[in-house]
């Protein structure tokens, strides 16, 4: 048995294993069975603990939707680590907030499988977006920028019928954007402050699946960015919170209603990770200053940890993942 495992499988299986997994399981296996070859493509030992910026954090702000290219220290993305092995080879994907945090992370690593991808994003983030895009088209993918404002149910038709016509199909959508500001009180949240969280958070994924399901064959899948917030919310994320447990929802009733249509439907809930969203009004500077250091890893996760998640929430192997919810928060809390 261990001996038909590929390196494919092996490489597969480390990058799948996020939150440091991958660094303990590769050197292991390569010590069980070192006739694989998986000794010379083992990945160095990682301590999790240490392996990226801890707190405290200096205090930053940045005009929303924020750009990481003015994080303090930069969020690491996946760019100069991620390694693909094929996984998603000729796949055609779709992912909102494509060009930073952990959009920009599946963005990378989904390129890097193989994947043709569109992003969108707001103007105000072309800079960003021109980084990511020009990283797919490193790879030889094709990198499809698509700007534009989610809260426009036009725009988000719109949106999944460029997708289509410039990749030639689509069978990958993730639904990642997201509205997070801050606010002490619910009587600081106003009613334009509430219908901006749903439009972007909830409306949005709803006009895209509806434009995008008539395009999507068996084998494609639906991915969405919740949180550790559907489940533990915050006192001051009042809005957003209730939008992550709507993504979770929805997520557990689509794959409930495409399954049978051989679509799945799955989630990534997020603990606190370093993306312009935090630093663009998401989180009070007390708050950033901290950020992550209650985790067990005392840290904040970075995109980057997040990208393989992504992959094998889309890739045809984890053919009997649907309606589940990938959690990666450092430590704590349930998806
Ligand atoms: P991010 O700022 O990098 O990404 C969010 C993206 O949303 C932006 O890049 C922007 O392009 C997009 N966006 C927002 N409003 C939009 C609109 N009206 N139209 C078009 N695009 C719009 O931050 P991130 O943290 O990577 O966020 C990605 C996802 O992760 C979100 O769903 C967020 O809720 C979730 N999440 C983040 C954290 C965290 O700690 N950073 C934790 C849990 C969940
Ligand atoms: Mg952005």
């Amino acid at each position: 048995m261990i001996d038909k495992l590929s390196r494919r499988d092996v490489v597969g299986g480390a990058g799948a294993g996020v939150l440091g997994v991958a660094a303990t399981a590769a050197p292991a296996f390569a010590k069980d069975a070192p006739t694989t070859g998986a000794a010379s493509t083992a990945a160095p030992f990682e301590d999790p603990t240490s392996k990226y910026p801890k707190p405290p954090f200096e205090r930053q702000t940045q005009p929303w939707p924020g750009l990481a290219s003015k994080m303090n220290p930069p969020p690491d993305h996946g760019e100069k680590s991620y390694k693909g092995s094929g996984r998603l080879a000729g796949r055609k994907a779709l992912i909102t907030g494509g060009d930073s945090g952990m959009g920009r992370a599946a963005a990378i690593a989904f390129a890097r499988e193989g994947a043709d991808v569109a992003i969108n994003y707001l103007p105000a983030e072309e800079e960003d977006a021109r980084q990511v895009i020009d990283l797919i088209k490193a790879e030889g993918r094709k990198g499809l920028a698509i700007p534009g404002d989610l809260k426009d149910e036009n725009f988000c038709k719109q949106l999944v019928q460029q997708a289509v016509d410039g990749l030639g199909g689509l069978d990958i959508v993730v639904n990642n954007a997201a509205r997070q500001q801050t606010r002490a009180s619910i009587m600081d949240v106003t009613t334009e402050d509430f219908d901006a969280t749903m439009k972007t958070n909830v409306y949005a994924p709803f006009w895209i699946i509806k434009a995008a399901l008539p395009h999507l064959k068996p084998g494609s899948s639906i991915i969405g960015t919740s949180s550790e917030q559907a489940t533990d919310p915050s006192p001051e994320l009042y809005d957003y919170a209730q939008t992550k447990a709507a993504t979770t929802n929805y997520v557990r009733s689509l794959a409930k209603q495409l399954g049978p249509k051989g679509i799945r439907v799955n989630a990534v809930a997020p603990g606190p990770i370093w993306t312009p969203l935090q630093v663009s009004g998401g989180a009070t500077m007390e708050k950033l200053e901290k950020f992550g250091g209650a985790t067990p890893l005392g840290r904040p996760g970075q995109p980057a940890e997040l990208g393989s998640i992504y992959v094998q929430l889309a890739a045809n192997d984890a053919s009997f993942s649907t309606g589940q919810v990938y959690g990666a928060m450092g430590g704590g809390g349930l998806p």
